[in-house]
């Protein structure tokens, strides 16, 4: 017999002794089981899915990160379709199951097809709540559930600028985060008088209130919404105090329903879900739920974690047959973190105070940080952390395990509380503990992958064990046990530049040097990238470094840049631009103010700002404006949104302060004229101070001068924002000649060392203030080569607006596109 012959014979064998399996719902829980029988006994059945979206099986959490720019609908793919065919499982997408005959044991899908089961599996998830509004059916009214909803928000903002988001909880927040990255103003409308109230007492919810307002959503907490407004389109919204709201979306992320009217017409029992016992087996024989459509001991679960864990159950029972298992599924403890960054919150369990209850609370206004660990018989029954998460790992544990706490005193409770360098939550967890609770991967399991497959990055631990697959909030502590587990700091480890490539940050830019290459695509293709668009990691990446290696050959591609630094302008939430003139060394006059004030007038610019940059900022210019604003104003672009020299922040010094010896505005002046429009990894912000009080801050920018006996202090990797550090004291010089070839050597150093997006606080603390005295200070022929390459670089710096200004063709990008009016 001949090898296809065989392999005919093999196939034949297996679709006909095996049992048929069939799946309803592509989605996450129903495809974990699949994985989970797979692992246990990969031929034991012949297995079909349908799936009602037209998607391979993808991570419905990372939708929030799609819609806030950070990853595209390729990038959450969990299984794509050569995973079915490699698995030999049946894919039938965009083709839901209409009925099943639970007698005959069959299925029938919409696109009049057939399967016939030995055991079936319900997956068919939630939907979203629709809020039975009049209105609730016109065009612009949807919910956040599935790649659909996200697409349609994303076009939407193409065209519109308003959105309503109704639902303060988790999803509506991510929602409204998502609408504020694609420039909309959001409005967000909840019932209650506090945020997440489900998963937040009234102090956490109110800071993350605070939070949110300060990233533009607006809030209209204990609001009703009677109805929606509009003719076909959504117009607007209208409350039950009369009140009523602009808008042009609504998006409903009020909760969820369990998708079970098949299951109900199938003779399946149904409560709130479909009711199965701890085995995930229904009332009817041969028949399964699991995931948000399954209702276990009175729960149905809404976060994956759970899910997964009924998976495991469903696969070990079904693949197991006759063996009898001890333990089926016992119910999950289940926590909250919520996705938008910059804001750190964590929830779990029983958190508001009750009469059995006593709490620990910890509330540090002037950090932002909130923790309140809830205490009943000698027992952490609940917890609530905003602005400060790294107890979490600790507290969850202690909750599970049922630690007994009597004798544990509050900074055991609350180690970060102790000020002092943590130890790592990993280090006191048990091997069974799970790291990723999403996958449910633990900790014994990943330290056995990185020692047996010689693991070196958090990447390549997702890879192996899918551990940070999902939600990612467990990837701080798989780098944590990769440092345990290696003994390697994980921060040095090389990590690839996204998820398009293997290839890191530094190798990225030896291939270009190496290979001579001068575009992102040709960076792209010639790299293997995984997608030829490349993602928005990679393709600033790999603008600027192209720039960097080679800033004369290799000319800049607009279209790998953001919308800031397309624009030149910094783009405000309401779509509209702010425009940042440049004021060396925060200097001005009377000529420039007039011209300002002129400006502002003829373009109705609504708000005018001092900066703590010492410039005067023009908010709520139109985009079309913009070319006719920099004419009219005949300034140099400030470079307000670039990652490139910010600004030099002056004291008055010698010139007129008593206590000035030295000209800190002159030195200020010729720093930014020299630096201007240099290309950086990430913004550069600078500061020239005439004497150790200070009053510039020259602390606390990438690169500070302060004025001392004798000479000048000079002071690196400062940073004055999220991340607050003091700059370290680089070295002590006496000439301004001095001054400027350090700042020289030390900023092509960084431009040529730093990876894209990494400040020089960070970047000082990666590489280490002693290896860059090395080649900055002692090397002499090294520092010389380091100046000549800045001076390269610095010869192609120009102005954008003037280079705008004087062109037509550029211009035409910013002329207003014509909006079809949809009625
Ligand atoms: C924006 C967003 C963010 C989230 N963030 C988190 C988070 O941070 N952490 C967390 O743990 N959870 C999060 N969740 C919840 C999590 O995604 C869900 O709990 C999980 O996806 C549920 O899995 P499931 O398989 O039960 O349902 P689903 O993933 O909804 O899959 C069910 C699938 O079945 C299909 N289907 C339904 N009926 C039929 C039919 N008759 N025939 C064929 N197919 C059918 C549906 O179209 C769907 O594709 C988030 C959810 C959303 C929407
Ligand atoms: S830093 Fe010193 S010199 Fe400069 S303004 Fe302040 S006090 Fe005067």
């Amino acid at each position: 017999m001949g090898y296809l012959q065989k392999k005919v014979k093999e196939i034949k064998e297996r679709w006909t002794v095996t049992e048929k399996l069939v799946l309803i719902g592509n989605g996450m829980a129903g495809i974990r089981t699949v994985e989970e029988i797979l692992k246990k006994d990969a031929s034991r059945f012949q297995i079909t899915v349908f799936g009602e979206e037209p998607h391979p099986n993808y991570n419905r959490i990372m939708l929030s990160s799609v819609l806030q720019g950070d990853s595209t609908v390729d990038d959450i793919v969990l299984n794509d379709y050569n995973w079915y065919e490699e698995n030999h499982i049946e894919l039938l997408t965009g083709d839901p199951i209409v009925k099943v005959d639970a007698e005959k044991q069959v299925v029938y899908s919409q696109n009049g097809l057939e399967r016939s089961y030995d055991k079936l599996i319900f997956a068919t998830g939630s939907n979203a709540f629709m809020l039975p509004l009049p209105g609730a059916d016109k065009e612009g009214v949807i919910a956040f559930r599935n790649i659909k909803d996200c697409e349609t928000m994303i076009e939407t903002s193409k065209k519109h600028k308003k959105a309503v988001v109704i639902g303060g909880g988790l999803l509506g927040l991510e929602a409204a985060r998502g609408l504020l990255n694609l420039n909309m103003e959001v409005d967000v409308i909840h019932i209650a008088d506090f945020l997440m109230e489900r998963q937040l007492d009234e102090q956490a919810g109110k800071m993350l209130k605070t939070e949110l307002e300060a990233q533009g959503m607006r809030f209209h907490l204990k609001k009703n919404t009677k109805q929606i407004l509009g003719k076909d389109r959504v117009q607007g919204i209208e409350f039950t105090d009369g009140t009523s709201l602009e808008t042009d979306l609504v998006v409903m992320a009020v909760g969820i329903k369990p998708n079970i009217a098949l299951a109900q017409e199938a003779g399946l029992t149904t409560e709130r879900a479909i009711v199965v016992d701890d085995f995930m087996q229904t009332n009817v024989n041969q028949i399964y739920a699991v995931g948000e459509c399954a209702q276990h001991r009175g729960i149905a679960y809404g976060l994956v974690a759970p899910l997964y864990e009924q998976g495991k159950v469903l696969a070990a029972h079904i693949c197991s047959e006759n063996e009898s298992l001890e333990h089926g599924y016992q119910g999950s403890l289940v926590y909250t973190q919520l996705k938008v960054s910059g804001v750190n919150v964590f929830s779990a369990g029983h958190f508001q105070d009750s009469k059995e209850t006593k709490a620990i609370r910890v509330h540090d206004e002037f950090e932002g940080i909130y923790k309140k660990v809830v205490v009943q018989d000698n027992k952490v029954v609940g917890a609530v952390l905003f602005g400060d998460t790294s107890d979490s790992t600790r507290l969850l544990s202690m909750m599970r395990n049922g630690d007994d706490i009597s004798a544990m005193s509050k900074v055991a409770l609350l180690p970060s509380e102790s000020g002092e360098a943590q130890v790592s939550p990993v280090v006191a967890m048990a091997d069974g503990d799970n790291v990723c609770d999403c996958n449910g991967i633990s900790k014994g399991a990943i330290c056995s992958a990185i020692t047996e497959n010689g693991l070196t990055t958090v990447e390549e631990v997702k890879q192996c064990t899918t551990a940070g697959r999902s939600c990612g909030g467990c990837k701080p502590l798989i780098a944590d046990l990769l440092t345990l587990t290696t003994g390697e700091e994980v921060g040095n480890m090389p990590e690839p530049l996204c998820g398009c490539t293997e290839y890191t940050h530094e190798e990225v830019v030896a291939e270009i040097r190496e290979l001579g290459l001068s575009h992102p695509r040709e960076v792209m293709n010639v790299l293997g990238w995984e997608s030829d668009e490349g993602c928005s990691k990679c393709r600033p990446a790999i603008n600027y470094y192209l720039k960097m290696v080679d800033p004369i050959k290799n000319a800049d591609d607009p279209t790998s840049r953001f919308i800031n630094e397309r624009a030149h302008a910094n783009i405000n939430h309401n779509g509209t631009f702010t425009v940042v003139p440049r004021m060396y060394g925060g200097v001005t006059d009377s000529g420039q103010l007039r011209k300002i004030a002129d400006v502002a007038d003829k373009y109705n610019v609504p708000l005018l700002k001092i900066t703590g940059g010492q410039r005067i900022d023009l908010f709520g210019v139109e985009k079309e404006d913009l070319p006719n604003v920099w004419s009219d104003l005949g300034m140099r672009s400030g470079s307000a949104y670039a990652k490139a020299l910010r600004t030099v922040k002056t004291c008055v010094g010698e010139q007129f302060c008593r206590f000035g010896t030295q000209d800190s505005i002159g030195l200020g002046v010729e720093l930014e004229k020299k630096f201007e429009y240099i290309n950086t990894p990430h913004k550069v912000k600078m500061a020239v101070s005439a004497c150790p009080r200070n009053c510039a801050e020259s602390g606390i920018k990438d690169f500070g001068v302060v004025g001392v006996d004798g000479g000048w202090e000079l002071y690196v990797g400062g940073n004055g924002g999220v991340d607050l550090r003091g700059g370290d004291l680089f070295c002590k010089v006496k000439t301004k000649e001095e001054i400027i070839d350090t700042i020289s050597a030390f900023m092509q150093y960084y431009r040529e060392n730093a990876r894209y997006l990494e400040r020089t606080s960070h970047f000082v603390e990666r590489v280490g203030l002693d290896q860059m005295k090395q080649v900055i200070l002692e090397d002499e022929e090294g520092r010389k080569s380091l100046i000549n390459r800045m001076e390269i670089a610095l010869s192609t710096g120009k102005d954008p607006w003037k280079e705008i200004v004087e062109n037509e063709e550029l211009q035409k990008e910013f002329k207003k596109k014509q909006v079809e009016v949809l009625s």
